[in-house]
């Protein structure tokens, strides 16, 4: 197919099946034509590939069609249609996702939220913004710091990623662990639900009664609708921030400093370690200049009241002298802090300096299992001979192992996925979770049956299914198929007990 007017056809073969949604991505495309400026209407084969993956390379589809709406009324009607014809969409803010959330659907619409960026309201009276959902996350903070506040959710992708991708990931950050993630700074929210309706989530005044709506779709990564505006809070600039770069021999040395530190009941804005592997590729990359021959080095935050930050300080020196800092700088300025941060926010490019290939993996543990389970993961690693770098969030337990690979090499990829997922058997024996802020997306969603048994799946699908009992809204993501709700029938055979009560179909 070439030229943006070519009428889109669906990626497999000629089924009537095929036909017929060909026929709805024909009715839709005409829709979003008769809304949209020609430009944001993509049909083109090879422009419809710029979107064929996210963040995830390794799992491409290209999209049947693209549309990049300019207002959430445009947005809404092409959903609407998109309803009318049973047709799948799925949305994409900056496609920046680490779990194939954004990867589109061969025979359905992606929704690209790129031209939905005003920052309609800085509110700072009342501590609040209104932005639509593919506002960049950091010019939220650029928006609302002339008034002296800021937004507290840091991903490390905040230079590119979007509001509406953060609410719909639950996206962390550096900063999370003292000040909350995505859902602790969302009070408000525009949704599009999957027929095509617009309604209000969130209330102006705290605690509204009834079920916590708004909770239920931060988080759910595109499963039950499109955001088309957010209502975020925002934080006090602190008086006083005070950055450290620590040097220890072993990450054995950082963990326990890590757990010293949160156990004196110190909550630093952000504690966050490296080991030796991913600093080298740090060094290579960004020329950070850590400390050294270090083993592993932390980078701890303390913010608030300046003399709050100095009593905080000299304790965090002391407990980390304690269990074996071999070197400690303090940020001279605000040149030297962000080069501090760089370090440690480019750490998942830089491991590209030291190895072709690398699977991002995103897991979480209790914090005092920091010692073992990175033991266990140099053992995977040494056993199985797939280098492992660890860059992650000390703090609050969320483990990034970096899995090296070279693609070029039979066999190699395989046996990095091997090592991928037994780290999250791991974080999972260990009583955490398969994801701590990259979302499940395609990538894991085979995992969610080893951590939730059939009942709680149904239940979730169940809550999925209220909101889209079609199954339109980012179908094959998050639940493993296949399953009910408009993916492919299976697990159940015959009738499912949601099918007999009419709460969920299969098509
Ligand atoms: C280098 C790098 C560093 C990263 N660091 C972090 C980190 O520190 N912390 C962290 O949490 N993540 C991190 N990420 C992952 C990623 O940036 C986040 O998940 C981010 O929130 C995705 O935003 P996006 O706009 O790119 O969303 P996309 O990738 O476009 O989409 C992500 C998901 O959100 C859905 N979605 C997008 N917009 C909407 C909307 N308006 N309404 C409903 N659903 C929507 C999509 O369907 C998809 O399921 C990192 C990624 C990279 C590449």
């Amino acid at each position: 197919m070439s030229g943006t007017h070519g009428t889109p056809k669906t990626a497999s073969g000629d089924t009537g099946q095929d036909r017929e949604r060909g026929a709805a991505l024909g009715a839709v495309t005409r829709t979003a034509r008769s809304l949209i400026p020609e430009a944001g209407v993509i049909t083109d084969h090879a422009r419809l590939r710029t979107y064929e993956c996210d963040g995830l390379a390794h799992y491409k589809v290209t999209p049947g069609l693209v549309v990049i709406p300019e207002t959430g009324e445009q947005l809404a009607k092409v959903i609407r249609a998109c309803a009318e014809h049973r047709l799948p969409f799925v949305a994409r803010g900056s496609g920046t996702g680490l779990s194939g959330g954004a990867l589109p659907r061969a025979d359905g619409v992606l929704v690209v939220t790129s031209r939905l960026r005003a920052i309609r309201e800085v509110r700072h009276e009342d501590q609040r913004a209104v932005v639509e959902p593919g506002v960049i996350n950091l010019d939220v903070t650029k928006a609302a710091t002339p008034g002296g506040y800021y937004y507290a959710p840091d991903p490390s992708s905040q230079q590119i990623c979007s509001i509406g991708g953060n609410v719909a990931e639950n996206s962390g950050g550096a900063h999370c662990l003292k000040y909350g993630f995505t859902t602790n700074h969302v009070v408000g929210a525009e949704l599009v639900t999957p027929d095509g309706d617009v309604v209000q989530l969130g209330a102006v005044a705290p605690d509204a009664p009834g079920y916590d709506l708004l909770g239920t779709v931060v988080g759910s990564e595109g499963t039950l609708g499109i955001v088309t505006s957010v209502t975020v809070k925002l934080v006090r600039l602190p008086e006083e921030v005070r950055t450290l770069l620590v040097g220890f021999e072993t990450t054995d040395q950082a963990g326990g400093a890590t757990s010293a530190i949160i156990a004196a009941g110190i909550v630093p804005a952000a504690i966050e370690m490296m080991d030796a592997l991913a600093i080298e590729a740090a060094e290579a990359a960004v020329h950070c200049n850590y400390p050294a021959g270090a083993g592993a080095v932390l980078v701890i935050e303390l913010d608030g009241a300046a003399v709050e930050v100095a009593g905080e300080f000299t304790e965090v020196e002391r407990l980390c002298n304690e269990h074996g800092a071999f070197e400690l700088r303090v940020a001279r300025d605000p040149v030297d802090r962000a080069l501090i941060w760089k370090g440690r926010k480019s750490a998942f490019a830089a491991v590209g300096r030291i190895s072709p290939d690398y699977i991002v993996q995103d897991g979480v543990i209790p914090r005092t299992a920091l010692p073992e389970v990175l033991k266990a993961i140099a053992d995977l690693s040494t056993e199985s001979g797939v280098r492992v770098a660890n860059v992650f969030h000390a703090g609050d337990g969320n483990l990034h192992p970096l899995v090296l690979f070279d693609d070029a090499i039979e066999g190699a990829g395989e046996a990095a996925e091997k090592v991928s997922g037994a780290i999250l058997d791991l974080c999972i024996g260990h009583g955490g979770s398969i994801t701590g802020e990259h979302g499940v997306g395609i990538d894991k969603a085979a995992y969610m049956p080893r951590m939730y048994t059939d009942d709680d799946l149904d239940t979730m699908q169940l809550v999925r299914c209220a909101f889209d009992p079609a199954g339109i809204s980012n179908p094959g993501k998050v639940f493993p198929t296949p399953r009910l709700c408009g993916e492919v029938p299976g697990r159940h055979k015959g009738a499912h007990r949601l099918q007999e009560a009419g709460l969920a179909e299969v098509f």
